[in-house]
Formats: structure tokens, sequence, C-alpha cells
């Protein structure tokens, strides 16, 4: 098959979009040799509480975020649509989108990885993208022992699928697993909604256009 830089996809709550996530997206993209990485807001996520903020102030943000970086692009499906949003449902319109042979690469931090074996047909995660997976501070398992470490249905599934170099996942439209290592950042979004609701600064955890955002409509109080 014909060599194709592969495209990065990375979802989440991105309540709100943060310093994390942005380096994920950015560090990725230059480990993986991602073309773009096109950041997926869920609109109602099905596997836990209803975010704070409400799916199309969650967008805003994000699109904030990614303004000026032509590495990413924002998706608004999700946030659009009136249904629950399933990972594989999006992979499988974004396969749509792109074609059979296009490479994608589902970005997840360790925290999210972990929590794969639970997701709605989550078997057929991979034969949809390739999944790439980032340490996270107080997540990250050691790359050699995971997945081992965090399931072994996961164990089962991915050991045949592991890679450690960013060419195989060009030569293949999806099912490699491939962890990587990304400058160690403990910010989390409820640590930063945790702040805000106390009336603390978030500064320099998340850009400055999302916490004005934030400040002009009064989100996290
Ligand atoms: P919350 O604290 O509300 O659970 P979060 O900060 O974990 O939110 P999400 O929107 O749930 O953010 O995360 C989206 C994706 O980004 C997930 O794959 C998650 O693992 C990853 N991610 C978020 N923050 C980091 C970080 N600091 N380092 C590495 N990966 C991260």
């Amino acid at each position: 098959m014909r060599e194709r830089r592969p495209l990065g996809l990375l979802g989440g709550t991105f309540d709100p979009v943060h310093h994390g996530h942005l380096r994920l997206a950015e560090e990725a993209a230059e480990a993986l040799g991602l073309t773009r990485v096109r950041l997926i807001p869920a609109g109602q996520p099905p596997h836990r509480e209803q975010p704070a903020s409400s799916p199309e102030h969650r967008l805003a943000m994000v699109a904030l975020a990614a303004a000026g970086n032509p590495l990413l692009e924002v998706d608004a499906a999700e946030v659009a649509s009136p249904r629950a949003s399933y990972t594989v449902d999006t992979l499988e319109r974004l396969r749509g989108e792109f074609g059979e042979m296009q490479p994608l690469v589902l970005i997840l931090g360790a925290d999210a990885f972990a929590g794969l074996a639970s997701w709605h047909r989550w078997r057929e995660v991979f034969g949809l993208a390739h999944v790439a997976v980032a340490n996270r501070p107080g997540h990250a398992p050691h790359a050699r022992r995971w997945p081992a470490l965090l399931s072994p249905e996961l164990d089962d599934a991915c050991t045949s699928r592991l890679t450690a170099d960013a060419e195989t996942l060009k030569t293949a439209p999806a099912g490699r697993v491939m962890p990587f290592e990304m400058t160690p950042l403990a910010i989390s979004a409820t640590r930063i909604r945790e702040l805000l609701a106390r009336g603390q600064s978030a500064r320099y955890l998340l850009p400055d256009g999302v916490l004005d955002y934030i400040g002009n409509h009064s989100l996290y109080r």
C-alpha cells in the first residue's frame, strides 16, 4: 500500500480544554508523524457524568484553543448530534469521510486507554483506527508492562498489535497500538473546574483565550 501520513483523532469532553490536551495533540503529531490532529468534543458522553458546561460552550472553547495552529482542526459532529456519542460510531463516520485507505490514529491518554475494554463495540475500534497511548501522570503504567497491567481483555486484544515504530502506522489504515511518551503534565479538567469553583486562578493551565471565555460566560463557578 502507498504510504500516507496518518490523521490523528483526539476525542474528549474538553470541560474545559487545557494544555494537557494541546500538548498531547502536538506531541502525538510529532511522535507519530501525523498530518493533522482533529479535536472531537463529545456531545453527550456515554461513559461519565454529564459535563459541567454545555456542548456548545465546550466546542467554542476547543475552537478558541485550536485557532492559530494549522495542525489542529475541530470536529463539531458529536456536539451537533442529539444522540450519545460512541467512539466507534465516530470512527465509522470518519472512515466514510476519509476512505478505506487513510490511516487514522485514535490518540488516548493512559487513563482513557485503561477504560477502553468497557466501551461500546470496543473490539471494532482496532478495525477502524490505530490507537496511540500517551503517559499521563497518575495514570501511567510502565510502557513495557501495559496493557497487561490494565486488563487481561485489553492485553489479549493488544499484544499482537503493539508497535514502537511510527512508520508502521503509515503502512496500514488501522490495527496497531502504539505507546508514546509525552512531556508529563499533571493537568486535568477536573482540577481546573475545582480551582475555578473556589475562585482560584487556573492561569497557565489552559490557554488565556479559553480562560477569558470561561470568565465572560461565568462557567465553572
Ligand atoms: P476530566 O478531569 O474532566 O476527566 P480530562 O482532563 O481527563 O477531564 P478529557 O477531556 O476527559 O480531559 O480527556 C480527553 C483525552 O485527553 C483523554 O484521552 C485523556 O486521557 C487525555 N488527556 C487529558 N489530559 C491529559 C494530560 N494532562 N496528559 C495526557 N493526556 C491527557
